[in-house]
């Protein structure tokens, strides 16, 4: 296939705030854009193109890219940037891109598009990072709930997820209760390029999606309740899903990640309150794995049509700040943990009630674990004997337990 350039200049200038995100929205709009670069200001956007770039590909794709930065620059005002903590310039100890070494001792593994095996080295030290948390939330005496993969695609629909992340929505379906549909599945049906085929009609329409994230679960078991006086504090791990197109490669973006949130259902001082303490006791963990990071606020990555309205929302109310850790190769960060207040939108929405009558606010701190474990090897390398002292600890103690410290001998990396 050829592969082609196009470089278009928006009728409107993206302005340097908008540059990541529309950046990141350009995987969505169109499947010939294989990937993309913003500049700012009236430099343009370059798109790689998985075919020619013909005055008809041409014709769409500056309509689309316009209708894009438009609908996301348009009456778009900068976001103030808090900084609750910066701890950016910590030493760190390791500056290349990790993945090949990654992949070559399997440590990593990919299974497809967004979707990752991870070995001993990396389980080991998200093992270290999974404890804390826990720790964290046993702190506050935090109730444990273990949630579904699978989420209702009623309830995200009635808590605005379909209008306001349509794009990143994962749908679950599977063949059709028709013995006709399935005996020629099992017969015809194949995997070709990564890619399941089946004849049309083999599937009904999707009856269940991937949960994109974990407190969701939370609010929907507590629809039409009324909270006891004290208010409510939980814990969960979960797998989340989040469709991110051409934007997922190496472990910085996924399709599937695995998240522990702390959650916090109650009055509005009780979840600003739960939040502070949290990042305290976030602030000591992230200190013993001597991270490079800094706190910072931040918005959620709405569809374009919702973007500007509701970015300005969180912004204006400092509703979410973002961990985010240096990635020393690329000069970037990345976040690899959230904290969030949500107001009453979930009270109101599911009608959860406080003891007092009032509509409950809900909040919650969520770690990506393998974001963080990649920014961490980033930073720290992939010798446990050279890491900060309680993850290399921490893996010394665990690996002193397995059966055998040799790895295979591995032949190519495979792939299916
Ligand atoms: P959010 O709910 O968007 O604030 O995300 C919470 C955390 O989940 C982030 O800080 C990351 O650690 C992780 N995360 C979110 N999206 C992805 C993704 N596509 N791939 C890997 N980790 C992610
Ligand atoms: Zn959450």
């Amino acid at each position: 296939m050829t592969e082609t350039v196009l470089s278009i200049v928006p009728d409107m200038e993206v302005p340097d705030f908008l540059v990541r995100e529309i950046q990141a929205k350009l995987a969505y709009v169109d499947e010939a854009i294989t990937s993309a670069r913003v500049s700012p200001g009236v430099e343009g956007i370059e798109l790689s193109l998985n075919g020619p770039a013909d005055k008809t590909t041409t014709e769409r794709l500056s309509a689309k890219v316009n209708h894009l930065v438009e609908a996301m620059a348009d009456g778009a005002f900068e976001p103030r940037l808090s900084v609750l903590e910066d701890y950016l310039d910590r030493p760190t100890s390791f500056a290349a891109d990790p993945m090949d070494e990654l992949y070559k001792s399997r440590e990593v593994v990919r299974e497809g598009s967004g979707y990752y095996i991870l070995g001993p080295l990396l389980s080991a030290l998200i093992d270290f990072f999974a404890e804390r948390v826990v720790d964290a939330a046993n702190q506050f005496g935090a109730k444990p709930y273990r949630f579904p993969a699978l989420i209702s695609p009623g309830y995200l629909e009635r808590v605005k997820y379909f209008s306001n992340f349509p794009h990143s929505l994962s749908f679950v379906t599977h063949l059709r209760e028709d013995m006709e549909v399935i005996e020629k599945f099992s017969e015809d049906g194949c995997c070709k390029d990564g890619l399941v085929h089946a004849a049309d009609g083999s599937y009904g329409d999707p009856d269940a999606m991937l949960s994109p994230t974990v407190c969701h679960h939370l609010y929907m078991s507590l629809t039409d309740s009324v909270l006891p006086e004290e208010g409510l504090i939980a814990t969960a791990e979960g797998n989340c899903f989040r469709y991110e197109s051409t934007n997922m490669a190496s472990l910085e973006r996924l399709w599937n990640f695995t998240m522990r949130e702390i959650i916090f259902v109650g009055s509005a001082d009780f979840v600003g309150e739960g939040l502070e303490k949290a990042r305290d006791m976030m602030r000591q963990t992230l200190d013993d794995m001597a991270l490079a990071y800094k706190v910072e606020s931040a918005t959620d990555p709405f569809f374009i049509g919702n973007y500007r309205d509701q970015a300005a929302y969180q912004s204006a109310f400092e509703l979410k700040h973002e961990v985010r850790a240096l990635l020393p190769f690329k000069g970037d960060t990345i976040a690899v943990g959230s904290y969030n207040r949500h107001k009453d939108f979930f009270g109101r929405s599911l009608n959860i009630k406080q003891a007092d009558g009032e509509f409950a606010e809900t909040g919650c701190i969520g770690f990506g674990f393998e974001r963080l474990a990649f920014a961490f090897i980033c930073q720290h390398g992939f010798d446990p004997n050279s890491w900060p002292d309680a993850p290399s600890a921490h893996y010394r103690r665990l690996s002193e337990g397995w059966h055998s410290n040799n790895a295979p001998d591995y032949g190519d990396v495979p792939s299916f």
